[in-house]
């Protein structure tokens, strides 16, 4: 299958230092497996969204070198596509309505003895599934997954174990029924969840590589899942290595993450570059000389032939 692969940035804000690590790389990558590159906003969760941020985001991309190969897409304009997906999966069984609030799930999670930390992911626990009953409530409705019996755990695990291996950090599991529960597919305000969007996005524009920060890696085994539910092909994944902030925290606009500089993004590149484990280009090299030998470089990384200057990748 062709090489597609595709940045996804959430137009909360311009880009830093963080998410310019995560662009390289899934640039670089695409250009070193001679493939296409594509962006997509992802702006689903529209109240977090930044207005401007987007065409902020796609001339920082531009000053940078990093061109897609095709118009980039919006995830807001594309809910005719999510609202196939939830079709397919409600036609199958695999999609059901929730009225439930978070209070409900702590209050069911508490009586079977589940007690989560403030803020911590609640698994939920089936509440609304139809062998329970379904909604009891006039709520509005979400939208849940069911996500049991989707996953490829070893013989001997338990049933929902999803595995996959990723390209840097190596073999991943998540019991996603454990850790997550069933997930929400729509809100019930009817903002799409990022899960489907993602999943259904991917599929639809032929994504066959993700290269993404390490962030997002625990969302994968939900995608899987879900790509499962679909009869989607699983494509491959890399999530990059994070920059942290002097506090040690992610790098957000919360502690200092600066927009990168438009009239010059060379230091800005070079600095994401050394954190792939890419060497500084050579004094005054030109943005697509730079550009250019950073291609090389990862292509020999992944023929397995580090180039001779790579002393050793850092990640
Ligand atoms: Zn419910």
């Amino acid at each position: 299958m062709p090489y597609r692969g595709r940045f996804a940035p959430s137009p909360t804000g311009p880009l830093h230092a963080g998410s310019l690590v995560a662009a390289l790389a899934s640039w670089l990558d695409a250009r070193a497996h001679a493939g296409r590159w594509l962006v997509r906003i992802e702006d689903v969760d529209t109240p977090r969204c930044q207005p401007g941020a987007d065409r902020f985001i796609l001339e920082q991309l531009a000053r940078c070198g990093l061109t897609p190969d095709e118009p980039p897409v919006w995830q807001s304009r594309r809910g005719a596509i999510y609202q196939r997906a939830l079709e397919q999966l409600i036609a199958a069984g695999r999609a059901y309505p929730c009225t439930c609030s978070r209070k409900d799930i702590e209050h069911a999670l508490a009586a079977r003895g589940i007690v989560r930390e403030r803020g911590a992911e609640l698994p939920y626990p089936g509440t609304c599934r139809p062998e329970n009953g379904g909604p009891r409530a006039v709520n509005p409705r979400a939208w849940r997954l069911r996500a049991d019996g989707l996953a490829n755990a070893a013989p001997g695990e338990p049933a929902d174990v999803v595995r996959w291996q990723d390209r840097r950090l190596g073999p991943q599991q998540q019991d996603v029924a454990q850790a997550v529960g069933d997930f929400v597919l729509q809100r019930a305000d009817g903002l799409w969840a990022y899960q489907l969007a993602v999943v259904a996005d991917d599929a639809a524009q032929g994504i066959t590589h993700v290269v993404r920060g390490q962030d997002l890696a625990d969302n994968t085994p939900r995608q899987i899942v879900l790509q499962r539910a679909l009869g989607l092909p699983q494509p491959a994944y890399l999530h990059t290595p994070l920059v942290l902030a002097a506090d040690g925290q992610k790098l957000s606009k919360q502690n200092g993450a600066r927009a990168l500089q438009l009239d010059d993004p060379l230091p800005a590149l070079t600095a994401a570059a050394g954190r792939l484990g890419l060497p500084a280009p050579p004094a005054h090299a030109p943005l697509a000389d730079a550009l250019a030998s950073w291609v090389g470089q990862w292509a020999a990384l992944l023929r397995g032939k580090p180039a001779t200057i790579i002393s050793s990748p850092r990640w």
